[in-house]
């Protein structure tokens, strides 16, 4: 089982209420750190990284409004390459949530809260519309930043690209791309077995909506 399938087991089975659900980061040394994009909701940062079951340290932040890459050689992918280039980051996960503000609210009510602030929408009307009109739902941002991503020159081939769905209420993650099935993606598989092995060092401070905790009453990375 590769990483990311067994961040979203791992997942499914804590929210299930198994307590021992978790992921063992030895077992995927070869696969971390990570760089996750993300919206910058706020309601993000309790879900981030515990959702996933990985440290902190094993974690590499980047946030856009409403995940988005805008177009190849953006910032945004610029900043994922640089993640993986500098900090070392095997794989990119592209993690959009429900309830996004950027998808469910219409370009014209995304400007009147730019108005209400005094901004003069005459002078850059044309580009916001261009940059507000790109965003349609939660699951199809996803599938185009995952899309321009793996498209880009700037990521390479045997970075695996996932795009994820988290439910931002209660911190179930769901597929959106399997990024092992892209090609170039490499078949890092781990030893783990599909069942945690004892004891799982998974972390024990991640509190979702509703009190789940991924790896439950595990100890934490490094004490077992
Ligand atoms: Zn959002």
């Amino acid at each position: 089982m590769r990483l990311v399938e067994a961040m979203v087991e791992a997942n499914h089975r804590a929210l299930a209420g198994d307590s021992r659900a978790g992921l063992r980061p030895a077992d995927f040394a070869n696969s971390l750190p990570i760089a996750a994009l993300t919206c910058i909701d706020p309601r993000m940062h309790p879900l981030m990284p515990e959702v996933l079951g990985v440290a902190e340290e094993d974690f590499i932040w980047v946030t856009s409004a409403g995940n988005r890459i805008a177009h190849l050689g953006c910032d945004t992918l610029l900043t994922l390459s640089l993640a993986c280039a500098v900090h070392r980051a095997r794989e990119i996960l592209v993690i959009g949530h429900t309830d996004c503000p950027f998808c469910n609210l219409r370009p014209p009510q995304l400007l009147q809260h730019l108005q209400a602030l005094g901004i003069d929408l005459a002078q850059a009307a044309g580009k916001l519309n261009d940059f507000l009109s790109q965003f349609t739902d939660e699951q199809h941002n996803v599938q185009r930043a995952v899309q321009l991503a793996r498209s880009s020159v700037l990521i390479a081939p045997t970075i695996p690209i996932h795009g994820l769905l988290v439910d931002i209420h209660s911190g179930r993650l769901d597929w959106i791309v399997n990024g092992y099935q892209s090609k170039g993606a490499p078949a890092v598989e781990s030893t783990a077995k599909t069942e945690p092995a004892a004891p799982p060092a998974a972390r024990t401070d991640g509190r979702l909506g509703g009190g789940y905790k991924i790896g439950g009453d595990l100890p934490p990375i490094g004490s077992g």
